[in-house]
């Protein structure tokens, strides 16, 4: 991985990267402080590429974008690339101002409408059943079960939704961009490639100094989704070195082939870790977010851990090498099963 050397654009202002790409940068109230916004003019308006989470502050950001670089600019199309409250939260409100639909694939529209419907006391009562089953404390059962949804606090309603696919394109008078969709860090993330330029918008799926999470869905939290995205990292090991990334946190950067491959290296380093655990005594999720990580979370980030930590859990259990019981009220268990001999 190798940064490319490009100054961050500040508030207010855009940064381009290529004859057809802007990005901007906004703030989060997260510990990840920032996302990246990408924009692709297609020559017939331009196709905004997420939105931020919807507070004040972003808000502001798009507003001083509109008065300043983008002012007089015809604004096209609106792409969320995922249902990730960082990604769509402002969604909605840009739609409507620019009479757009909010472009996503079927999956993460459909997981999109699913969160937002809860209510505060539904999604606490989900997530204290799954910190149950991931044999957390009680003191964070109960944080979660009254803490509300942050999804919902931070999206403003969705406008009408258009579903996009892979392998549609968007053509420009510089390129052509492909779509194409991903299954692990979310269910059917959009990322857009033009090969022959050798530009690739990867969003969250390959970023260059933290792994993306891949946390076990909500909705199921037995799904492995750690096989979908090392098979997705499989396919980029093989990006050639010039390709320059431009992800949805932190800066562009070149050699990608080699950040895939630390990724995969990463996840088996950490299924080697729970492997190795088990083996003295079958584990919960909690005892696998201390082998994993070596440190207790506050209640924000424990959510993300936990998750993390139980789809490498999943992805012992979907290649067999464990194996799960699940009772009632009580942590679901991870042993090693026995080694089959001939
Ligand atoms: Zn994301």
């Amino acid at each position: 991985m190798q940064p490319v050397n490009i100054d961050v654009p500040s508030s207010g202002q855009l940064c381009q990267l290529a004859e057809d790409v802007y990005w901007a940068r906004f703030e989060l109230p997260f510990r990840l402080n920032h996302i990246n916004l990408y924009m692709i003019d297609t020559g017939d308006g331009l196709c905004l590429i997420d939105a931020g989470v919807n507070t004040q502050a972003t808000a502001q950001s798009w507003q001083a974008l509109f008065d300043g670089p983008l002012a007089g600019q015809q604004i096209s199309r609106l792409i969320i690339t995922h249902h990730h409250v960082d990604h769509i939260g402002y969604g909605g409100e840009l739609a409507r101002r620019f009479g757009l639909k909010m472009e996503m694939t079927k999956a993460e529209a459909e997981h999109a409408h699913w969160l937002y419907a809860l209510s505060d006391s539904e999604y606490g009562q989900i997530s204290a059943e799954h910190y149950r089953a991931f044999g957390l404390e009680e003191e964070h059962i109960q944080a979660t079960r009254t803490g509300g949804s942050r999804f919902r606090r931070m999206s403003a309603p969705f406008s009408e939704i258009k579903y996009i696919s892979a392998g549609e394109t968007i053509t420009t008078p510089a390129g052509k961009w492909v779509i194409r969709t991903d299954r692990g860090h979310s269910d059917a993330h959009i990322s857009l490639m033009d090969t022959d330029r050798k530009l690739y918008i990867g969003v969250d799926f390959l970023l260059p100094r933290i792994s993306p999470n891949i946390s076990a869905d909500i909705r199921n939290r037995d799904d492995d989704l750690l096989s979908a995205y090392l098979h997705y990292l499989d396919e980029m090991q093989h990006l050639d070195d010039e390709v320059t990334v431009f992800p949805g946190h932190d800066w562009p950067f070149t050699h990608a082939g080699r950040r895939a491959k630390q990724l995969i290296a990463h996840h088996h380093d950490r299924l080697a870790l729970l492997i190795e655990a088990a083996r003295d005594a079958p584990l919960s999720t909690s005892d696998a977010i201390d082998v994993l990580f070596g440190r207790r979370f506050s209640d924000h980030e424990l959510y993300f851990a936990s998750g993390e930590a139980r789809a490498h859990l999943n992805h012992l259990v979907a290649t067999d090498i464990m194996a799960q019981i699940q009772a009632d009220g009580q942590a679901d268990m991870f042993f090693l099963n026995e080694p089959r001999g001939d």
